[in-house]
C-alpha cells in the first residue's frame, strides 16, 4: 500500500463535505473491490473516505409497494432479511449468492451498484426490477444509470444513498457461478411485474442489459419453452480465459429457461 489519509466519515453531509474538498479523494464501503484495487496500485486517491459506519445509509424499508435498502446495507443483510425474503425472495437469494461469506460480510449494495462490474450480481436485480438509484444530488433510474463495463450515470462527488425496488407480482434470478470467486459467468433475473416480464441479464455482455427478445416471448407465455428457440448475438458477448462469446451465448439463454422454471 503506499500513503493514504483516512476520514471516517460523521454524516452523508461529513462525506459530501470531503469528496468536495480532496478531488483526488474515494469513497469506502466494504472495501471488498477499492482495497484490491489499492493494493495493485490501479487507484491512488490522496483520501478515503469511509461511509461504512453511517447508520444513516444501513436501513431496510418496505411500504406497500416498494422496497428500499440503503446504500450501506451489506450482502449477508440482504440475504438474511425477513423484510427483503418476504417482500422479493428473488433479492434476497442473489445476495446470498455474492462471493463468500467473508465477501457477504463487509460488501454493500452501494458499492456493488456504484463499481458496476460486468460480472456483479445487483446490476441483474436493479435493472430487471425498474429500480431507482437514489444519490446525495437526485433520483436515476436503472435503464439510465448502467452505461456498459465499469460506467454508471454517477457525476463525481455524487454518493448513492439507497435504491428502491418496486414489487414485482414474482420474480426469481439463476447464476452459473464463476467457480473460484463466485461472480457471475453468466446470471438472468426474470420478474413478472404490473406493467410486463423483464429480463436481465449479468456477466454475459460489457454490461448488464435487457434481453427484449425473450421479454416478448416470455409476456405471451410464461415457460420456458417459450425462449427455447430464442438466441443473443455471441458476438456481442464478453470472451475472456474463462469463456467463449458463444459458450456465454448458450448460458444466457440456459439461465433464463432456468430463471422461468423456477417462477
Ligand atoms: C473474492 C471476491 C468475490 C466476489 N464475488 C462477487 C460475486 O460473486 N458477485 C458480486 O456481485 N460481487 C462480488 N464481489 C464484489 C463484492 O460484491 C463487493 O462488495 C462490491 O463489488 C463492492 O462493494 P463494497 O461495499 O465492498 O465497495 P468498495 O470496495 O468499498 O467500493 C467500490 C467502489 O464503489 C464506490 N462506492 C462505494 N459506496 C458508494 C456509494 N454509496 N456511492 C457512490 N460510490 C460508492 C467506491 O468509491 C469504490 O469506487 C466479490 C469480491 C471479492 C473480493
Amino acid at each position: 500500500m503506499f500513503p493514504v489519509n483516512y476520514v471516517r466519515a460523521k454524516s452523508l453531509k461529513h462525506a459530501v463535505e470531503q469528496l468536495a474538498a480532496n478531488p483526488d479523494a474515494k469513497l469506502l464501503a466494504g472495501g471488498m473491490t477499492l482495497l484490491p484495487t489499492l493494493k495493485q496500485r490501479l487507484a491512488r486517491p490522496s483520501h478515503l473516505i469511509d461511509i461504512g459506519a453511517l447508520r444513516a445509509l444501513r436501513a431496510i424499508k418496505r411500504s406497500r409497494d416498494k422496497l428500499s435498502i440503503g446504500a450501506g446495507v451489506r450482502h449477508y443483510e440482504v440475504a438474511a432479511s425477513a423484510l427483503v425474503r418476504e417482500a422479493i425472495p428473488a433479492l434476497a437469494y442473489l445476495a446470498g449468492q455474492i462471493g463468500d461469506p467473508q465477501v457477504r460480510n463487509l460488501g454493500t449494495i452501494g458499492g456493488s451498484v456504484a463499481n458496476n462490474d460486468p460480472a456483479a450480481d445487483y446490476p441483474a436485480a436493479v435493472l430487471g426490477l425498474a429500480a431507482t438509484i437514489l444519490t446525495n444530488r437526485r433520483r436515476i433510474k436503472a435503464q439510465d444509470y448502467f452505461q456498459g463495463m465499469f460506467a454508471t450515470a454517477l457525476e463525481d462527488g455524487e454518493i448513492i444513498t439507497r435504491i428502491v425496488f418496486p414489487l414485482p407480482k414474482k420474480a426469481a434470478y439463476e447464476k452459473f457461478r464463476h467457480p473460484a470467486s463466485g461472480y457471475a459467468m453468466t446470471a438472468v433475473f426474470v420478474a413478472v411485474t404490473g406493467r410486463g416480464v423483464r429480463v436481465a441479464v449479468t456477466g454475459a455482455g460489457p454490461g448488464v442489459f435487457r434481453w427484449t427478445k425473450a421479454e416478448r416471448a416470455l409476456g405471451k407465455h410464461l415457460a420456458p419453452e417459450a425462449v427455447e428457440k430464442l438466441s443473443v448475438d455471441a458476438q456481442a458477448m464478453n470472451e475472456d480465459m474463462h469463456a467463449s462469446r458463444e459458450y456465454r451465448a448458450n448460458l444466457v439463454n440456459v439461465m433464463t429457461r432456468r430463471a422461468v422454471a423456477k417462477l
